[in-house]
């Protein structure tokens, strides 16, 4: 069926623009590039107070996260250098349309891993700033978009690799 490229290419273009009811329509999953999480960064790091940090962004494979997770965090304090690592939307087990904003809310919560990185590491506490993180990140996700939680179907985990 010819037409069908062209309605893809069509969804596409329109998928981060604006309805006419103003509400963000996230969903295309080949549309979470690399650019558009570089942009989520940059304006989450910015409104986090984070910009003395040079941080990197990676969209990886599964493999290269530890299993049932949504990204990673790694740091420098020295450096004052960071990556974080997303997951690739291709390995997602969540409907197209929520990818998006679950992608941005993972590079929310390993900023918000990274902002907790002045405090002495204490491993007995990884779940409790696990359960803050995670807390803090929807709630910022939730007064900025301004809509309900997607719920996640995965745990991000940070913050295990930092000196
Ligand atoms: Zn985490």
């Amino acid at each position: 069926m010819q037409f069908w490229p062209a309605i893809f290419l069509a969804a596409a273009v329109t998928a981060f623009g604006a309805s006419p009811s103003g509400e963000r329509i996230d969903d295309s999953v080949a549309l979470v590039s690399q650019l558009q999480a570089e942009e989520w960064l940059r304006v989450w790091q910015k409104r986090l107070s984070l910009e003395d940090w040079k941080v990197e962004l990676r969209i990886v494979r599964s493999w290269e996260l530890k299993p049932d997770t949504l990204g990673n965090l790694r740091w420098n304090s020295t450096a004052r250098t960071a990556t974080i690592r997303v997951l690739d939307p291709v390995d997602y087990d969540l409907p197209l349309a929520k990818i998006p904003r679950d992608i941005e809310m993972t590079i929310v919560h390993e900023l918000l891993h990274l902002q907790l990185s002045v405090l002495p590491k204490d491993s007995s506490k990884k779940a409790d700033e696990e359960r803050v993180v995670t807390r803090i990140a929807e709630a910022l996700m939730n007064l900025d978009k301004e809509r309900p939680p997607a719920p996640a179907t995965l745990s991000r985990i940070g913050a295990e690799a930092g000196q």
